[in-house]
């Protein structure tokens, strides 16, 4: 037997599959009778890190509501995606929420078989490498967790924000300006401007 391994996002899979387990979905019985359907509702507590979608400790509160339907090809999975993500703020680092209302309507692709010639003329059977954005059927399971993933962070904001008017953290004492002003002269931080300073500045001034 080969290879799913050869199938896109089966380490990330495998890696997050104890977190997920919930997502990982058998669709052995669904695929017996050709346009028959399942629903999945499923609440997670999910946060974004720099990995994509991972489960949040207690924070973030994403359901999912979704309708299998089996179909001769694979699986087709429509529903919605809801609810409260788990995020941190790129200035502040402050965790904050942000809301989900997401249609999904994607297809997984029951693994084919190809024929495979090798050098020597000779013919075989060979599981067909689908392509790499494809989502596939893995040992008679459906992932949702790539989908999930997927959709979460296509529609995140490029620039995650706790507010548009975020003033971010110190940079001489990592204050939150958000919660007030720290006192410290930001003005001498950027080393940039201290060559600058440096070149402006008259011999012999530097007691000044
Ligand atoms: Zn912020
Ligand atoms: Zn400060």
């Amino acid at each position: 037997m080969t290879h799913p391994d050869k199938y896109f996002g089966k380490e990330r899979v495998r890696v997050m599959a104890k977190e997920f387990r919930a997502l990982r979905v058998p669709v052995e019985n669904l695929q017996k009778k050709v346009y028959s359907r399942e629903r999945v509702s499923l609440d997670l507590p999910l946060g974004i890190g720099d990995q994509g979608v991972f489960e949040a400790r207690g924070k973030g509160d994403v359901h999912l509501e979704f309708v299998l339907e089996s179909n001769p090809d694979g699986i087709r999975v429509t529903g919605k995606i809801g609810g409260w993500v788990a995020m941190e703020c790129t200035r502040c680092l402050e965790a904050y929420q942000q809301e989900l209302d997401l249609e999904v309507d994607e297809f997984y692709r029951r693994p084919g078989l190809e024929v495979v010639e090798d050098i020597e003329g000779r013919f075989s059977l060979d599981y067909e490498v689908p392509e790499k954005d494809a989502y596939v059927i893995e040992d008679e399971m459906v992932d949702l967790y790539v989908l999930v993933n997927d959709a979460i962070i296509l529609s995140l904001p490029i620039k995650r924000l706790c507010s548009l008017e975020c003033r971010g953290l110190c940079p001489v004492c990592g204050e939150n300006l958000n919660r007030g002003e720290c006192g410290c002269d930001r003005e001498v931080i950027d080393p940039r401007w201290e060559a600058l300073k440096a070149l402006l500045k008259p011999r012999g001034d530097d007691d000044a």
